[in-house]
């Protein structure tokens, strides 16, 4: 038998989508460890209000909508293994495996442990894309942010620049407004594509000015974050720019490194799915901001975290072994 804890199922990732199969499962009666590489609670954390959870017209923060969640699966007796980072998975078939009475063919692996699972939902989400322009990596940490909710407190008073024009960008902007004494948005197009009621708000707001069909170019400075050049494509013209922090919401890339040699993903690496949640490989669930969806959001993570559970659940019941 090889070393290792043996589950039915592993749920990888604690956000929303993990929480919420982590939930169901439980409901289920399976078998299972839910592991997150950080904290539980995912990307949510990060935001100062979310205004479209259903049920909630109070506007809760983010952090306690994540709370609400961890303390339901607490409430329950899950425990979420935090710190465990799964780097790898690999599929190696029952007869090989040296687990004599049951298939556990999945074997992940973290740099502390080895957990066997007959069946995974990758619930592991996306982290913020980069623009990829020079100067980026130097000023990360150092003028350069992907969460206001974190770092906008310290630029109070100072000049801010968000780039991108989808919700998390403009929710990010309006907040930054409570301490910036300007926010400049600065979109590669020439309209939002955020939500109707989230433009209203960033057009009224008179620290907001728009920087339209602009990219940034190059990011400079000493020891921080200075200037940036900005190219205006309509008026094909590039300028610089004095700026005490930029803000990055340009979208997102998947977490699904685990699984990318398992299963199948888009040409942007999400993974697909379909309506029940199973992968290109039986047993492989994905749910939430990792999988190929059309909203990443929380509503549809938890609703895909259940969803997963569900087919986990009878995938588990008809695989011939158990
Ligand atoms: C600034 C901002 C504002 C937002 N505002 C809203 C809003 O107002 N309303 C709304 O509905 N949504 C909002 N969202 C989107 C929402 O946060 C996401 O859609 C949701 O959190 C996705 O849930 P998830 O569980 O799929 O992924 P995540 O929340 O990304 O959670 C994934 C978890 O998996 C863990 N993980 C990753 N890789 C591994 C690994 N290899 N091993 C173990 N663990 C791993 C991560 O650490 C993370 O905790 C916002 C997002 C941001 C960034």
């Amino acid at each position: 038998m090889k070393h290792g804890k043996k589950v039915d199922l592993i749920i990888i990732g604690a956000g929303p989508a993990g929480l919420s199969a982590a939930l169901y499962s439980r409901r289920a009666g399976l078998d299972f460890e839910i592991v997150e590489k950080l904290m539980p609670g995912g990307q949510i954390i990060k935001t100062e209000i979310v205004e479209n959870y259903p049920g909630f017209k109070e506007n809760i923060s983010g952090y306690d909508l994540a709370l609400r969640l961890i303390e339901h699966c607490e409430q329950l007796g899950i425990k979420v293994r935090s710190s465990f980072p799964v780097n790898s998975i690999e599929y190696v078939p029952s007869e090989e495996n040296g687990n004599k009475n049951k298939s556990y063919s999945f074997m992940c692996r973290s740099d502390r442990d080895i957990i066997w699972a007959s069946s995974v939902i990758m619930a592991t989400g996306a982290h913020p894309d980069r623009l990829n322009v020079e100067g980026e990596e130097k000023f990360i940490g150092r003028g350069i942010s992907f969460c206001a909710t974190c770092d906008g407190a310290l630029y109070k008073d100072k000049v801010v620049v968000v780039v991108g024009g989808g919700n998390a960008a403009i929710e990010e902007a309006i907040f930054l407004t409570k301490f910036a004494k300007k926010v400049y948005i600065i979109h590669r197009r020439d309209e939002l594509r955020a939500d109707q009621i989230l433009k209203d708000r960033a057009f009224k707001n008179k620290k907001i000015s728009f920087l339209w069909s602009s990219t940034i170019e190059k990011f400079m400075g000493s020891d921080r974050l200075e200037e940036i050049f900005i190219r205006d494509k309509k008026e094909d013209r590039t300028y610089k720019f004095k700026v005490d922090a930029v803000f990055e919401y340009v979208g997102w890339k998947p977490n699904s490194e685990p699984v990318k040699d398992l299963v199948e993903l888009n040409d942007k690496g999400f993974i697909i799915t379909n309506s029940q949640m199973e992968t290109s490989q039986p047993g492989i669930f994905a749910a939430g901001d990792v999988r190929d969806t059309p909203l990443r959001q929380v509503i549809t993570s938890v609703a895909d975290g259940a969803i997963a559970a569900v087919y986990a659940d009878k995938f588990l019941h008809n695989i011939t072994h158990l």
